[in-house]
């Protein structure tokens, strides 16, 4: 029989207060967090003041052997004045220790994996696990399967990747996380699983999905059962959670407590639960952004349509006015900006009538 997955303590969503994060909740958090025997935490250096948050909130507070640190190294932020050795460096000062005991290079993908060898990073951390300041190497990835095993095959010291996996996930055909959970598991390594609730989407999702799940009678939520469908995974260790209330916390530790894999029965309500979730038509949007361009209005049109098809499947949504709160600070326009001059539905290739369904978005979206 495997071994429990732990639960980690994501510190990438922290709650803030005046834009700054809150290291009274945080610390909260954390003790209950550390009291329920869980030891996991997880941030990064572009996690923009989580390092020093735990720092303040965890390590000048708790001593060093009650909790494990996990931080990671991320390629788009070096240059030739910035090298893999110097963003380590930075990071074990902001979080105020002398060692990680997880340490990951973060989002390898297509386009970051040449410059973790451009500048030699991996050769870096390798002698830092040498030198004991990295106990577990690992990685993150985002990249797809061919680009994973690539990795995994040139770098076989690693003993953990972090993927995305969650239940809605494992079938969709951009992230593919079932192909990329089997490479991972064919290489003999761990997995350490990020967004099982995917990004709290799963946590609140059409009645009708949930009518499923509510089906078998044990009144337990959406997200706990999210959690546990990853955590019925072979070799799962670790499963993060992006928690950032003190309910949540409670919640997720009581749910981590006695973690059982799914029976037979809740596997077929999950089942039931995605089917119905994926039974709705969505804009076949295929994100070619030919529309783009034309736009007097600067909207992002395939990035409201990902919006917009999160809605349609999952509910009306906070993650859904998240999406379009953050596209809107990347500059693009608002859908109440659309002039209907109907440039973009004559460009398209897949014949979508862009004015219309940006209408229909806009009923959710700017009420
Ligand atoms: S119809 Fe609206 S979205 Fe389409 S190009 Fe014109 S302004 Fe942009
Ligand atoms: S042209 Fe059509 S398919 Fe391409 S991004 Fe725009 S809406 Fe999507």
């Amino acid at each position: 029989m495997q071994e429990s997955p732990g639960l980690g303590f994501g510190l990438m969503r922290l709650a803030r207060k005046d834009g700054k994060i809150n290291t009274d909740i945080l610390a909260k958090m954390a003790d209950l967090f550390l009291e329920r025997g869980f030891t996991y935490f997880d941030t990064a250096y572009v996690y923009e003041g989580s390092e020093e948050a735990f720092r303040k909130a965890v390590v000048e507070r708790i001593p060093r052997d009650r909790y494990t640190i996990a931080d990671k190294l991320p390629a788009w932020v070096m240059s030739d004045d910035r090298s893999p050795e110097d963003l380590f460096n930075e990071s074990l000062r902001r979080v105020g220790v002398d060692y990680f005991d997880y340490y990951l290079m973060h989002n390898v993908n297509e386009d970051s994996a040449p410059v973790f060898d451009k500048y030699d990073a991996w050769s870096f951390v390798n002698r830092m696990v040498a030198e004991g300041k990295i106990k577990h190497l690992g990685f993150s990835c985002h990249g797809k399967p061919p680009l994973l095993e690539k990795v995994l095959t040139e770098h076989p010291e690693v003993e953990f990747v972090q993927l995305q996996i969650n239940f809605m996930d494992w079938v969709d055909d951009n992230v593919r996380a079932n192909e990329m959970y089997a490479t991972v598991r064919r290489h003999g390594k761990s997995v350490t699983v990020m967004e099982p609730i995917k990004g709290g989407t799963l946590a609140l999702i059409r009645p009708e999905a949930k009518a499923k799940l509510e089906a078998l009678g044990t009144g337990a939520s959406v997200a706990s059962y999210a959690l546990r469908w990853v955590g019925s995974l072979e070799g799962v260790k670790t499963i993060l959670s992006g928690m950032n209330t003190l309910e949540q916390m409670d919640e997720n530790t009581k749910t981590f407590a006695d973690i059982r894999p799914l029976t037979e029965a809740e596997q077929e309500a999950m089942k039931a639960c995605r089917e119905e979730l994926l039974a709705v038509p969505t804009v076949p949007c295929t994100a070619c952004r030919y529309c783009c361009e034309g736009c007097p209005a600067k909207i992002n049109i395939p990035g409201m349509m990902k919006i917009y098809n999160a809605l349609l499947v999952y509910g009306d949504h906070p993650g859904a006015h998240f999406m379009y709160g953050r596209e809107q600070q990347d500059g693009s326009g608002k859908l109440t900006d659309c002039i209907k001059c109907g440039q973009c539905a004559g460009v398209c290739p897949q014949h979508i009538a862009i004015p219309d369904i940006l209408e229909k978005a806009s009923a959710f979206l700017d009420k």
